[in-house]
């Protein structure tokens, strides 16, 4: 199955330059492997060379330039799996923001992709979009005239008409349709495709229902295969998940196991073990959650009554989630780390709060940064980038300290790389406040 087209970023804006040497404390490649110590990364022409060990044989670096960062750490740059570039992430729902229109959220997703890259995410995975604007937003960055994360698209998430996100243009039912708009999406050059299997934010949705039947969810996951695409599946709901599975999907987002409409979840232990047995991966969003708390509790006034409610229910949620991904990852599900941000009160520079979630859901440091480097690329077919192999794109991230320790220590970029070339760092002063926050 091809993977997304990201290898052509560099391509089209590569510069021949002279040889990078990064050297620091230590280098983690963002497989999961154990760190190198006193690594020093050799980089040329926008491409990991090699990672040189200390001892013998370590080259004298002397024909390039040397970056040397005492006591920091060297990564890949981060991916954030699951982010929305339409939408703001400050707060307008989805029916608000698009009022303002196509060519509006065009201009937003430039704005959202540089936020992303100024805290270190040097790709985000967009899970839908309005229209083709994504994928105008992709190509921008790519031929350089914008600066941001690199894009990864699916355009239109596939909905049943009147579903989640029904608005963003992806409406279709039935095999026949279902197959139409896979190919209109491949043809307006999806790198994947995103479908909602089940209802959502979106207002007059039914999260706690499957919104295709498992014959329609088959048809998707045909075509898109047939036309080398991977699927991804929004599941809010544990039938949705089960339809998910049987029709053979490749990923699956949030994984919640909402009953009603008041928002209660019931954990389906049989359905989190044929989960695991299937080696589907899950994408975890636990910052959109947590978000929203810490948005109402930020309003310097008395809530409304409604105000109230949604602070208690989000609650309920963000630690729910957390518990939930605990006990899938004992099942021995796999996750990779994915923000949401965009949707409401989440802003795009927040994946390292959502690895500090994750590390509170039992994830070690070593095993939540995999999740959004070398783990993400994997699961998302990104083979140019997500770890520090030779070859790979050079999006580097160094950082002051050692994450290992404290993920704290990723909010401290010294040194942000897209291909080889250095990118504006925002520093931890500028990150917005919920991407500075700590987990409830
Ligand atoms: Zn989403």
């Amino acid at each position: 199955m091809c993977g997304p087209t990201i290898g052509a970023t560099s391509q089209l804006t590569q510069v021949r330059d002279m040889k990078t040497f990064v050297s620091a404390a230590q280098l983690i490649d963002g497989t999961g492997a154990a760190p190198v110590r006193n690594p020093l990364l050799e980089i040329e022409n926008g491409r990991i060379v090699k990672t040189h060990a200390e001892g013998a044989g370590r080259p004298a670096p002397s024909e390039g330039r040397i970056l040397d960062y005492p006591g920091a750490t060297i990564l890949p740059g981060l991916i954030d799996t699951h982010v929305h570039l339409n939408l703001p992430g400050t707060g307008p729902t989805l029916e608000e923001a698009m009022r303002e229109g196509h060519e509006v959220m065009t201009a937003t997703s430039m704005g959202s992709a540089a936020q992303a890259l100024g805290a270190g995410i040097t790709t985000v995975r967009d899970l839908g979009a309005f229209g083709t604007t994504s994928f105008a937003a992709r190509r921008a960055l790519q031929l350089g005239y914008g600066k941001g994360a690199k894009v990864i698209a699916c355009g239109q998430p596939i909905t049943i008409t009147g579903g989640h996100c029904w608005q963003m243009g992806g409406e279709a039912d039935g095999v026949e349709n279902l197959r139409r708009k896979v190919r209109e999406l491949c043809r307006d050059t999806a790198d994947f495709i995103k479908v909602m299997g089940s209802g959502g934010g979106t207002i007059g949705t039914k999260s706690w229902l499957p919104s295709f039947t498992l014959e329609e969810m088959r048809a998707i996951v045909d075509e898109a295969h047939r036309n080398g695409r991977r699927v991804t599946v929004h599941c809010l709901c544990a039938q949705s998940i089960t339809i998910a599975i049987e029709a053979g999907a490749d990923q699956i987002e949030h994984a919640n196991f909402l009953v009603d409409a008041a928002g209660r979840q019931e954990y389906e232990p049989k359905i989190v073990d044929r989960l695991a047995e299937a080696g589907i991966p899950v994408t975890t969003t636990l910052v959109v959650y947590v978000a929203s708390v810490f948005h109402y509790r930020s309003l310097q006034r008395d809530l409304t009554p409604s105000e109230q409610a949604a602070i208690d229910r989000w609650t309920i949620r963000a630690d729910e989630t957390v518990d939930y991904l605990e006990r899938m990852t004992r099942a021995g599900v796999r996750f990779v780390a994915g923000t949401d941000a965009g949707w409401r009160f989440t802003p795009f520079d927040t994946l390292i709060l959502e690895l500090e979630i994750m590390a509170k859901g039992g994830h070690s440091g070593l095993a939540a940064i995999a999740a959004a480097t070398g783990v993400a690329a994997e699961v998302i077919g990104a083979d140019d980038i997500g770890t520090l192999a030779p070859g790979r794109a050079a999006d580097v991230l160094v950082v002051k300290g050692d994450p290992l320790t404290d993920l704290d220590a990723l909010r401290d970029p010294l040194l942000i790389l897209q291909d080889g070339r250095p990118q504006h760092i925002t520093g931890r002063e500028n990150l917005s406040p919920t991407a500075r926050a700590k987990p409830l």
